[in-house]
């Protein structure tokens, strides 16, 4: 497939809804071990509230669905991974087409500049045990498929498995920033919440993208 229908990434939007509600006892587990425990119900409430409005409302431009999606992940969610995670479908909207089909160089740039946007808000790199370390890898992979003449499935197949791979990469790195900074050392061998939650993001964006 080269270009991507708006009404299939609302698909894919609520298949990662979906994802992360089934998902949530792990997060919790996992922010319980080097964080404060509530990254978990925090993005099930997020992602809860998206998936009842995209039920609610149809779509037709691919810029208004993920302005929406991202606003609703802010307003719903709270904390920091409110503001990162919303930031990821609001900081690169401009790059969208306010049409009904996207172009995998596009959804590979706006994915990229939320991925930048998401730095700038939270002072954060890759490498430092965020969502970034998920995250960047796999935007990374966005780009090159597009760069390179990839059908939108593979794309997302490569940046699926490389947002896996940052998670677990994620499990060698000391914290620098948000809450488990506090653990120190502690978190080392564990993974990063919220890059478990962008591993699984993509996972069901891949997923959807190849049903039927
Ligand atoms: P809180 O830190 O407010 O308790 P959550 O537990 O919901 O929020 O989310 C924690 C996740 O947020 C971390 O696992 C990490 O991936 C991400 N995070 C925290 N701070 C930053 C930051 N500055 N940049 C990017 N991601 C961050
Ligand atoms: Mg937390």
């Amino acid at each position: 497939m080269k270009r991507l229908h708006v009404i299939k990434m609302k698909k894919m939007l609520e298949n990662a809804s979906r994802m992360i509600a089934a998902n949530e006892p792990y997060l919790t587990e996992v922010d319980t071990a080097i964080g404060d425990g509530d990254h978990g119900t925090g993005m099930k409430r997020g992602f809860s509230a998206l998936y009842k409005m995209l039920e609610r409302q149809e779509f037709y431009e691919w810029d208004t669905l993920c302005g929406a999606a991202g606003i609703e992940l802010v307003k719903s969610m709270g904390g920091a991974s409110g503001v990162i995670f919303g930031t990821l479908f609001i900081g690169g909207i401009d790059r969208l087409p306010h049409e009904s089909s996207c172009s995998l160089t596009e959804i590979a740039d706006y994915f990229m500049e939320g991925e930048k946007a998401i730095e700038r808000r939270g002072k954060a790199k890759a490498g430092q045990k965020t969502m970034l370390d998920a995250l960047l890898p796999a935007v990374e992979a966005l780009k090159k498929g597009a760069d390179t003449g990839m059908e939108i499935e593979d794309a997302f197949f490569y940046a699926y498995n490389a947002a896996l791979k940052g998670a677990e990469d994620s499990k060698g790195m000391e914290s620098k920033v948000g809450r488990s900074k506090n653990f120190r050392e502690s978190v080392l061998g564990l993974p990063d919440p919220g890059a478990i939650s962008t591993s699984l993001i993509f996972k069901a964006f891949y997923e959807e993208l190849v049903s039927r």
